[in-house]
């Protein structure tokens, strides 16, 4: 089984704390998706196994029409697909569309809600609001929609542990089978790291971000949501299969500017230039660069991936790199579960790239 990643670049406003390959140049979208069609026919028989999974991501799907998602996923075949998500603003949302991108064949949705507070939503620089992300939840289910996903963040400067607890409650009551949810994380170049480093924001200290994690595992799993990787949290049987195929080493095909290919060991991708992707592909011309995964690399992504998810990985091999283990097990940073592999604890959540980083080779 494999997947197809579609990437839709496109924004209507870019938020202050996104260092994503995106554009606003909305007026480029009907080009994009022709030359999206093409690479679309050109390689999706890359691969002899059928495409079990579609992800449209971006940037923000939802600023193309639903005829052109229909479009997309035509051109992609949806025979084999069991999941085929599609990430939404929820200021794009309308009963009207909801409907249509449904009848496409969209059959799972990944809403951006971010934040039930207004005043967060405007300091991050999202374009919608609470009402509308609530509508959009909403109109979803109305439309049919029964796997839906929304993206919350938490460290949100000025944000209280009172105000995150509500959020995660608002999003309870409604009813959703997954929640995707992150930290915010101040990346190089983006306004909100300049906003910071000027003084003019109220940066949320490690320890309170490490309790409104805390808080949220805690609060989910009482809910009845699985902890699957250490930011997704999915009701039984509602674990994204996309996702999770990325973390098993499933091959999947990425289409589109900047998108990701991985089979076999080699791993590729496309340019994330809107102009060196639409004229590369239209002339024939479009050079992937890849690099092939060497027995290190490959080590290490199973050491980077494994330890995000619940399954964790297995004992290593070597007593060099058991010493290492053993190490975080006695400081509480890892343990072994009962079938034997080794995942983190939630003290080891809290900093789970630097164990990363120290476990690499
Ligand atoms: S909508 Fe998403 S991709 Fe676009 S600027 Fe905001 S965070 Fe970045």
């Amino acid at each position: 089984m494999a997947g197809i990643y579609v990437h839709i670049p496109f924004c209507k406003k870019r938020c202050l704390y996104c260092d994503f390959f995106s554009t606003t140049l909305l007026e480029r979208r009907a080009e994009y998706v022709e030359t999206l069609l093409k690479e679309i026919a050109k390689r999706k028989n890359e691969t002899n196994e059928p495409i079990r999974t579609v992800y449209l991501g971006g940037g923000t799907p939802s600023t193309l029409e639903s005829s052109d998602i229909k479009r997309i996923l035509d051109a992609i075949g949806l025979e084999n697909a069991e999941e085929v998500t599609m990430e939404l603003n929820p200021g794009d949302a309308t009963e009207t569309y909801l409907k249509t991108i449904q009848a496409a064949g969209v059959n799972r949705l990944s809403i951006g809600v971010q934040s039930f507070k207004d005043h967060l939503l405007h300091l991050i620089g999202r374009r919608h609001t609470a009402k509308q992300a609530i509508d959009a939840v909403h109109w979803a289910q109305k439309a049919g929609f029964d796997n839906i996903s929304i993206d919350l963040m938490y460290a949100l400067p000025t944000q209280t542990i009172n105000q995150w607890k509500e959020d995660i409650q608002i999003a309870l009551n409604l009813g959703i089978q997954h929640i995707s949810s992150y930290g915010l994380m101040y990346e190089e170049g983006t306004a909100l790291t300049k906003m910071r480093d000027t003084g003019s924001l109220e940066v949320i200290d490690e320890d309170t971000e490490n309790e409104m994690y805390d808080y949220l595992c805690e609060r989910l799993k009482n809910a009845g949501f699985e902890h699957y990787e250490v930011s997704n949290f999915a009701l039984p049987g509602y674990e994204s299969k996309h996702n999770s195929s990325y973390w098993d080493g499933t091959p999947y095909i990425g289409i589109g500017a900047g998108a990701h290919s991985y089979m076999g060991n080699i791993r590729s991708w496309n340019p994330d230039n809107l102009n060196a992707y639409i004229s590369g592909i239209n002339s024939g011309t479009l050079q992937r660069e890849s690099e092939t995964l060497t027995d290190k690399d490959i080590y290490n992504e199973r050491i980077m991936l494994g330890l995000r998810t619940h399954r964790g990985i297995s004992e290593p091999t070597t007593s060099q790199h058991r010493a290492n283990f053993e190490r975080l097990i006695q400081n509480g940073l890892l343990q072994r579960t009962e079938d034997k592999r080794i995942v983190a604890t939630q003290q080891g959540l809290h900093i789970l790239n630097r164990i990363i980083e120290d476990l690499m080779i």
